[in-house]
């Protein structure tokens, strides 16, 4: 089906940041590389923050798009001044969406879903004993009229049953998009190869389990993007869709992340997209940045994180295509 497809666009009329804010973690999951919560880099100070925060607001004003921070982890509800970072962006037209494993209390859910987006919350069997918590946490995300909240659950092939029976108990009590998640070996650690190994009747579970719909008003996710295909036909899908039916190969295609979003790393490096095929852009330590405004060809085997697959990307396999530079617009 891909391979007919010659467009893949991304409708969501914001410039994106997915930023991995700091690698630190209270939870320690088997299949978490310690890259991801260790703690070995420092996060950055909150004025380095604020500024890139600063410099994305405005070129985001410049182009008509509005601003949509995306933050993970690590677990970045850990960090010290992460309620007044959601809150300045939320006073300044900016969207917040956070992915987060739900272990503050509930008193800081309840002062702060005032200034979040949308809320992914991971539920990892490992390491959550609190089962009860994490569904009165998403009873406050449920309640909240203006965050989209989506729950993933973490499958580990060795604890499929007791993830697949929390997903139904989770469902039986909370409105909310419900993925089951397959996990995939190097998590954390760049260097992604392949799933771990379900049996046919879990990877359909995985496929069609769905949660209950949210009853909210909601504009369109960034995670939802519009296939085009070679007949002039379209369809709306989630970039979740896409990674569980392995439409996950786009060598050749021109790619417009790094045009329309970039990436954070943990040491504040920006990129176009989490493949890193292309060298960074810069730092969010730099005093300024130039953000390509042409596409990158993509030469990566697998696009297969949601942030990358939400870019827009046309298919230059059946079109013909003009070689174009990368032409940068300073902020
Ligand atoms: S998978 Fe998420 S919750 Fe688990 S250790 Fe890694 S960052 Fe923490
Ligand atoms: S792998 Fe990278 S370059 Fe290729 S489509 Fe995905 S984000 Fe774009």
């Amino acid at each position: 089906m891909m391979k007919e497809s010659i467009k893949v666009r991304n409708n969501s009329k914001v410039f994106s940041i997915n930023w991995a804010l700091m690698n630190n973690c209270n939870y320690k999951c088997s299949y978490c590389h310690s890259d991801l919560n260790s703690g070995s880099i420092k996060a950055p100070p909150y004025e380095v923050v604020i500024n890139f925060v600063n410099k994305i607001i405005n070129h985001a004003k410049k182009t008509g798009l509005r601003p949509f921070f995306e933050f993970g982890g690590g677990e970045v509800t850990l960090l010290r001044y992460f309620g007044d970072l959601i809150k300045y962006i939320n006073h300044n037209n900016g969207q917040v969406c956070i992915v987060s494993n739900g272990s503050k209390s509930l008193k800081w859910w309840n002062e702060n879903v005032q200034y979040l987006d949308g809320v992914s919350l991971s539920f990892h069997v490992n390491d959550i004993k609190d089962k009860e918590h994490f569904v009165n946490v998403a009873k406050i995300l449920e309640g909240s009229k203006k965050t989209r909240f989506h729950v993933n659950i973490m499958m580990d092939p060795k604890k499929f049953d007791e993830c697949i029976s929390f997903a139904e108990e989770l469902k039986s009590k909370v409105k909310c998009s419900i993925a089951l998640q397959p996990l995939f070996e190097g998590f954390g650690h760049g260097g992604i190869t392949k799933k771990y190994t379900y049996t046919e009747k879990q990877d359909l579970l995985m496929k069609t389990f769905r949660g209950r719909p949210e009853e909210k008003e909601l504009p369109i996710p960034n995670s939802s993007v519009e296939i085009e295909y070679f007949d002039g036909s379209k369809n709306t899908v989630s970039t979740f869709d896409l990674l569980v039916n392995d439409q996950i190969n786009f060598i050749g295609w021109d790619c417009y992340a790094g045009v329309e979003s970039m990436i954070v790393t943990f040491s504040g490096d920006v990129h176009r997209a989490w493949c890193m095929q292309d060298p960074a852009i810069g730092s969010i330590y730099d005093k300024s940045i130039q953000i390509p405004i042409l596409p990158t060809r993509c030469k990566t085997k697998i696009c297969q994180c949601g942030a990358d697959l939400s870019s827009t990307k046309i298919n230059r396999n059946v079109h013909k295509f003009d070689d174009s530079i990368i032409i940068t617009q300073s902020i």
